[in-house]
């Protein structure tokens, strides 16, 4: 028989990241992580990192990064939130700024970490589905809620929304926090940033994982009002002071510092993206709009789950998801130009 302890364990359904192979010579586009190298000015801050200072804990307040951050988007210090990674961020914020009987809303097709953080922090949702063309409706988030979350350019679908959706989501929102993910945005999106200037409840979240190339090291950021931020400092610091750590420190404010390098792989990235869609359409394939370092594909009566199995065996790795409505789509990482080229070799071998 159980013991009755067991009863008191928590029994969650956690989120699954992409596979992470250990396997040396696959191509890997299946996390959305960036293909090109950190900025040099980031490897050389981690090289000359001072390791005996790592016995002392490091700044609380993430000072110099905090300040980097807020410099690049034109904001004050107090504008600028930092956590272990913007997973970190957002899970922060939900337990900070969702505690509303109403139920939180976001679109049925999203980032699907938002259902698992609902999930552990006992917070109501509801989802508002995308239309056939996969866009959002902004008049869904008229009905009075609790909260709303939208990524900006969503995914996986991978299509952005203008800056005048979120101001009609803004004005439709005047009681509720807003939070708009811009995991993405810097590979073609409209940025919110500034209307965090205009608006006191939106909360924009950011992070150095993908366009800057820095996942392994963990760095998220929040840009929102004075107001929005201080709660958020206060959650975290109710139970972990110290989440963005001495090497990151130095390696973020490195990364913010370097913007020439920046641009110049996001737009490597873009120029590969727009590569591949075409090609992708001239294979018959349906690709929609990226606005991300993504595609989202399908292809009329052809299984998009066999080609990813297929593709697996030839040491590619793509996303596939077992969900409703998208259960014939695979999304794509964009990679470097030449790992792209083996990727469209194999997919037009595979569709002959
Ligand atoms: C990747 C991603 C994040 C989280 O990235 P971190 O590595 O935790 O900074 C957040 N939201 C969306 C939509 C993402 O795709």
């Amino acid at each position: 028989m159980e013991r009755l302890w067991t009863e008191n364990l928590r029994d969650i359904e956690p989120y699954v990241p992409g596979e992470q192979s250990g396997e040396q010579d696959i191509i890997k586009l299946n996390a959305n992580e960036n293909p090109y190298p950190p900025s040099p000015k980031a490897q050389e801050a981690i090289r000359n990192f001072d390791t005996q200072a790592l016995r002392f804990y490091p700044n609380a307040n993430a000072t110099s990064l905090k300040q980097a951050i807020a410099d690049y988007y034109h904001v004050g210090i107090k504008n600028v939130f930092l956590g272990n990674g913007s997973d970190d961020v957002i899970a922060v914020a939900f337990q900070a700024l969702f505690n509303s009987d109403l139920p939180i809303v976001f679109p049925d097709l999203t980032y699907s970490f938002y259902p698992v953080w609902c999930a552990l922090f006992n917070i109501p949702y509801k989802n508002y589905p995308v239309g056939d063309d996969f866009r959002i409706n902004a008049e869904d988030y008229r009905e009075k809620n609790g909260g709303v979350i939208i990524p900006n350019p969503n995914a996986p679908t991978s299509l952005g929304e203008g800056r005048a959706f979120v101001e009609k989501l803004m004005d439709y929102n005047r009681d509720s926090v807003v939070i708009i993910d811009e995991a993405y945005v810097d590979f073609g999106g409209e940025s919110s940033v500034e209307l965090t200037k205009k608006y006191e409840n939106l909360l924009v979240t950011g992070t150095f994982s993908k366009s800057r190339s820095l996942a392994g090291l963990r760095i998220g950021f929040a840009i929102g009002s004075e107001k929005l931020i201080s709660v958020l400092e206060a959650v975290k610091n109710s139970y972990n002071s110290y989440t963005v750590d001495a090497v990151s420190i130095e390696a973020g404010r490195a990364s913010i510092l370097d913007d020439a390098y920046f641009k110049q792989t996001c737009n490597k990235i873009i120029r590969t993206r727009e590569r591949v869609t075409a090609q992708m359409r001239e294979l018959g394939f349906t690709v929609l709009d990226s606005q991300t370092n993504f595609i989202f594909a399908t292809r009329d009566g052809m299984s998009m789950k066999d080609m990813f199995e297929y593709l697996k065996t030839k040491k590619i790795y793509i996303r596939y998801f077992s969900v409703p409505r998208i259960d014939n789509y695979v999304r794509i990482t964009i990679g470097t130009d030449r790992e792209m080229d083996v990727f469209l070799e194999n997919v037009r071998e595979y569709v002959k």
